[in-house]
């Protein structure tokens, strides 16, 4: 019986040993030599005081060293922790504190890059995984139980600290095998990984992959920043299995590289993490009428997907929005309208909550916010039974579908990341010389007119370049705002006294 993810990952290796297991670039392993590499690094680890109850980052571009890292991490007891590359100091040092970490897992490259990053006093000891040559390969024995965290994913903080959300095998391996029994993936199939592993759409790929003993390619940062070239990629891979945002399919379409025979061995093509544009959607049906497409809802707070659309038929001429579909299988979905109470029931507007086996523990060393987005089902109190108020706003339709309305705050998806606008503002404010400042988000139907934008008023003396520069030290380039206006004056209001944003983006974005 399964009851730790890196079991799938063993499983695995010894029904297909020989099988490429993780590829990236140039590189790949077979199953069989991920699980010794990985079994003696994780003792490796251990020597270095990792254990049961560490959180380990890693810290590289995305490789085979990373998901060698993922196993290897697993394996020793603890929890993964993947780190953006790109991270900007103060973020990297925010999930440093508040992971606690001991030892952070780098390569060649990174390792370098991280000692620029990170002063000495509060870098941890930093283990180099291609500088390691593995003795002790045997396997290990776990003290771990299913309950315990096998990732913490840190997502945007409106207060402008990440969230480290918290999963535990349980909730993983409650996802993977229902994605494995619904999508039929067999040990046949090729599965890509676009997100980055920072991004829990990753979890689909890797654990999909790694339970049915598929070869997982993990599309390279690199790869991934001239999009298009994807196209080729797919081909040339055999890609059967592609799980991506939608603004990767807009993207694509947009990119005219697309042939009738590039998607050739591509069987299901997922998207989920934003909005699947319904003419976007039926272009690629049209396009390529023997791939299963799916719209696939969730927020990282439960485990990659709670909901989940196949579509039977192209998208009807008058179909507004493509359905994020109903709950998967041992998942339940709730609407809280606005008088406060839950329903199922069919036209019922509200907010999203959801409770289920794979409902995330909260937020890392953050009771606080994990108190206001976990609450326990209101209609008992018998038993710990957590719902997730997503903040996402829905509509039941008269199918028992899940229609996605919009979001109740101001949570952003940009380029499909999850963007917390609050964050940006702390970030804005922290500034010297900056005395007040305000974000909004272009959110115009052409994807390639969204923008990140804000009003901004000095306090003292500072150019626009040399904010531009703070920023960029604070939060990830996708975050920095790409147009910033100049306030002379007063900040627009409401009635009520709170920031009129709708004028503050036209003033943005005027010209
Ligand atoms: P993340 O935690 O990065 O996966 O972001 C979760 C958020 O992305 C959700 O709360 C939604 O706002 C949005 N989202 C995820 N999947 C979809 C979808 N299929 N359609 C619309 N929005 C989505």
């Amino acid at each position: 019986m399964i009851t730790l993810v890196q079991q799938y990952f063993s499983e695995s290796a010894q029904n297909t040993p020989d099988k490429p297991a993780i590829c990236c670039e140039d590189q790949s392993v077979t199953y069989l030599e991920a699980e010794a590499f990985s079994n003696a690094f994780a003792r490796e680890l251990q020597k270095a005081g990792v254990k049961r109850g560490s959180f380990v980052p890693f810290f590289m571009k995305k490789s085979v060293s990373s998901g060698l890292s993922i196993l290897s991490i697993l394996k020793a007891d603890s929890a993964y922790v993947p780190i953006d590359i790109n991270s900007p100091r103060q973020r990297f040092e925010s999930i440093l504190e508040t992971t606690q970490a001991e030892v952070v897992i780098v390569n060649n490259h990174s390792e370098v890059l991280l000692k620029e990053l990170i002063p000495e006093q509060v870098r941890p000891k930093t283990i180099n995984i291609e500088a390691f040559t593995p003795q002790d390969t045997a396997p290990l024995e776990y003290r771990n139980l299913s309950i315990d965290i096998a990732y913490v994913l840190f997502t945007s903080g409106s207060t402008g600290v990440p969230k480290g959300v918290m999963i535990p095998h349980k909730a993983i391996i409650d996802y993977i095998d229902w994605c494995v029994e619904t999508y039929h993936i067999t040990s046949d199939d090729v599965v890509a990984n676009h997100a980055p592993l920072y991004f829990d759409n990753s979890t689909f790929d890797i654990y999909t992959a790694f339970k049915s003993g598929a070869t997982l390619h993990l599309v390279h940062d690199e790869l991934n920043a001239v999009i298009p070239r994807l196209v080729s990629w797919i081909k040339e891979r055999e890609i059967s299995v592609f799980f991506c945002v939608p603004s990767v399919l807009t993207m694509l379409l947009k990119s005219r590289r697309l042939k009738p025979d590039s998607m050739d061995k591509v069987k299901h093509l997922i998207c989920a993490g934003e909005v699947l544009p319904r003419d976007v959607l039926d272009a690629w049906m049209e396009m390529y009428p023997h791939i299963q497409f799916t719209n696939m809802y969730g927020p990282t707070e439960i485990t990659v997907d709670c909901s989940y659309h196949i579509m039977q038929a192209r998208p009807s001429e008058d179909c507004l929005s493509i359905p994020i579909g109903k709950s998967r299988n041992n998942m339940e979905l709730f609407i809280r309208t606005e008088d406060g109470s839950l329903t199922q029931e069919v036209g019922a507007i509200g907010e999203l909550l959801v409770r289920g086996t794979s409902v995330a523990y909260g937020y890392l060393g953050d009771e606080e916010k994990t108190q206001k987005a976990f609450i326990q089902n209101p209609s008992h109190n018998i038993f710990h039974d957590p719902l997730y108020c997503t903040g996402d706003l829905v509509k039941l339709d008269e199918n028992g579908d899940f229609l996605f309305l919009g979001r109740a705050d101001d949570q952003i998806k940009y380029l499909g990341y999850r963007i917390e606008l609050g964050e940006i503002e702390s970030s804005l404010n922290a500034v010297a010389g900056v005395s007040e400042g305000v974000v909004v988000f272009n959110d115009c139907d052409d994807e390639s007119l969204r923008e990140i934008g804000a009003l901004v008023s000095f306090a003292s003396e500072l150019s626009l370049s040399e904010l531009n520069q703070e920023l960029n030290n604070r939060l990830p380039g996708y975050m920095v705002p790409t147009k910033v206006k100049i306030l002379d004056g007063e900040y627009p209001r409401t009635p009520n006294g709170k920031y009129d944003r709708k004028k503050i983006k036209q003033i943005v974005f005027s010209d």
